[in-house]
C-alpha cells in the first residue's frame, strides 16, 4: 500500500495559521485524543471515531493549492493528538517533506513513544505541551501521567531536533512561582529546545464542554492577569530559557 493511500480522521484544516509554528502554516487537526484536560478548547476532537475521513493523497491535493502561500512556512499536525493516528501522521509528514514542506506536529505527547516514534523523528519541529511537570498535577488535570511527553522529549534531545515546548498558565493550578521553577529546572537541560510558549489560561472552548454536556470545572477560574504572566516569563528567562 502507498503512502497516499493511508487514510485517517480529520476535525478540520485552517489553511493560514501564524500561531502554530514558523510562518504561515496549513493547519491540519486530526481526530482523536487520549486526554481530558480540563481547560480543552476542543473536546469536539476527543472521539477518534468522529471527523471526516480523508486519504494522505487527498490532503496532499488540499495542500498543493496554497503551496505559494505555505512554502516559507509549512504544514503544521494538530489536534486532538495527531500522534493518536501515527501511521497517518507518518504518512503525510513524509509526503509534505517530499514536497519541499516544513511540517510541524503539535501535541500533548500522550502516546508511547514506540507507537509513534518514526513521525516523532520525522517531524522537522515538534511542538510539545508539557501539561504539568508535578505527576500528581498532571493526572488531575489530564487524567494521564507526564511519562509518555517527558520521554517525547527526552528521545528529540537524542535525536538532537528541535521542539518548541508550550506551557498553559491555568490559575490556581500552573500558574504557581515554585511549580514554574521546577519546570524552568527541569527543561534548562535540554539544548533540543528552542523555544518556550507560555501560554494564558483562556476560556473559548467553554461553551463546547457546554454544547457537549460534559461537566466544565473551570468556570470560577479567571485568565491570568498580566503581571502573573509576566511573573512566569521571568523565571523561565532566569534559566536562560528561550520563552517568548
Ligand atoms: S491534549 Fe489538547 S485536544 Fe487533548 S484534551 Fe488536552 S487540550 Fe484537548
Amino acid at each position: 500500500m502507498s503512502k497516499l493511500d493511508i487514510t485517517g480522521r480529520i476535525h478540520s484544516v485552517e489553511t493560514f495559521g501564524s500561531l502554530d509554528g514558523p510562518g504561515i502554516r496549513y493547519l491540519l487537526f486530526l481526530q482523536g485524543c487520549p486526554m481530558r484536560c480540563i481547560y480543552c478548547h476542543n473536546p469536539d476532537s476527543w472521539d477518534l471515531h468522529s471527523g471526516t475521513q480523508m486519504s494522505v493523497e487527498e490532503i496532499m491535493r488540499d495542500i498543493s493549492r496554497y503551496r505559494n502561500f505555505i512554502m516559507t512556512g509549512g504544514i503544521t499536525l494538530s489536534g486532538g493528538e495527531p500522534l493518536m493516528q501515527p501511521q497517518f501522521c507518518e504518512a503525510i509528514i513524509s509526503e509534505s517533506q517530499k514536497r519541499g514542506f516544513h511540517v510541524a506536529v503539535d501535541t500533548s505527547g500522550s502516546m508511547p513513544l514506540e507507537k509513534c516514534k518514526e513521525a516523532v523523528a520525522l517531524a522537522d519541529l515538534l511542538l510539545l505541551d508539557i501539561k504539568a511537570l508535578d505527576e500528581k498535577l498532571c493526572k488531575e488535570m489530564t487524567g494521564h501521567s507526564n511519562h509518555n511527553p517527558l520521554a517525547i522529549l527526552d528521545y528529540r534531545e537524542q535525536i538532537n531536533k528541535p521542539v518548541w515546548i508550550r506551557h498553559v498558565l491555568v490559575p490556581g493550578y500552573t500558574l504557581d512561582k515554585d511549580k514554574l521553577t521546577n519546570l524552568a529546572q527541569y527543561l534548562s537541560k535540554y539544548k533540543c529546545i528552542e523555544r518556550i510558549e507560555l501560554l494564558p489560561f483562556h476560556k473559548m472552548g467553554e461553551y463546547k464542554w457546554e454544547q457537549l454536556n460534559l461537566p466544565y470545572k473551570l468556570y470560577d477560574t479567571p485568565a491570568p492577569t498580566r503581571d502573573e504572566i509576566d511573573m512566569a516569563v521571568s523565571i523561565m528567562k532566569e534559566y536562560n530559557l528561550p520563552v517568548k
